[in-house]
């Protein structure tokens, strides 16, 4: 069967003449991606690396905003909020600070000066909704303002100007104190419970009849319950 074996050589020469020529091809195109690897592949230009990309925040903004009021000194142990208004149609801090340093205590001492710890204006002598910290806020000193030694040691007392039996606050001012409340509420965990008009407390009318009370607390997490 010559012609089985011719076949079968010649099968195997083409055989091996393809193998062949896939071997110098593979080498070629193999010599072609080393080229194109090189061309391509060189080492990319170093990149500007600096230091690590921490965010820094830049000095006086406060990182929480609802921290805002946080004092720069050591906290005293708040237990409760009283609110007042200033029953003068206008004031700031300035003008409440002059009237209470007149003012004496049970022993006979003038006061420090005003006796709250945050005014919020109505936009007579002060930005209507401003809401401003007094000198005891910042040096987290005890309040003169509630007629109540222990609410004046453990109540913050907050300030509307205003007299609120004759007309009602400012929206701003509402949505101000509703603001405070909640950020001190929140910071000292004063549940709505330990918030109180003057008139909760004292036998005064103090903050006004015309005081939207129930609009100042709404929202304000009350305290859980089996405390
Ligand atoms: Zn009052």
């Amino acid at each position: 069967m010559p012609e089985r074996v011719s076949g079968t050589r010649r099968h195997g020469w083409d055989l091996f003449l393809t193998g062949f020529a896939m071997l110098l091809l593979t080498a070629l195109m193999g010599d072609l991606a080393a080229a194109l690897t090189t061309g391509t592949g060189a080492p990319a230009p170093p990149r500007a690396t600096g230091p690590r990309d921490t965010p820094t925040p830049p000095r006086g903004i406060a990182l929480n905003e609802p921290d805002r009021f946080e004092p720069p000194v050591a906290s005293r142990a708040w237990k409760s909020i009283v609110l007042h208004h200033s029953a003068t149609s206008q004031g700031n801090v300035a003008s409440i600070d002059a009237v209470h340093r007149k003012q004496k205590d049970r022993s006979g001492n003038p006061w420090l000066g005003i006796g709250y710890h945050f005014v919020v204006g109505n936009g007579q002598q002060m930005a209507d909704g401003e809401i401003q910290p007094t000198f005891r806020w910042i040096r987290q000193l005890a309040g003169a303002h509630a007629g109540s030694r222990d609410f004046n040691e453990s109540g913050i007392g907050v300030c509307l100007i205003g007299n609120f039996d004759e007309r009602a606050p400012t929206a701003k001012q509402v949505a101000a104190v509703r603001e405070l409340l909640r950020a001190l509420a929140r910071h000292y965990a004063i549940p709505r419970e330990r918030i109180f008009r003057h008139l909760d407390i004292q036998a005064t009318l103090c903050p006004g009849r015309l005081f939207p009370w129930d609009q100042a607390v709404a929202g304000l997490p009350l305290e859980p319950k089996g405390s």
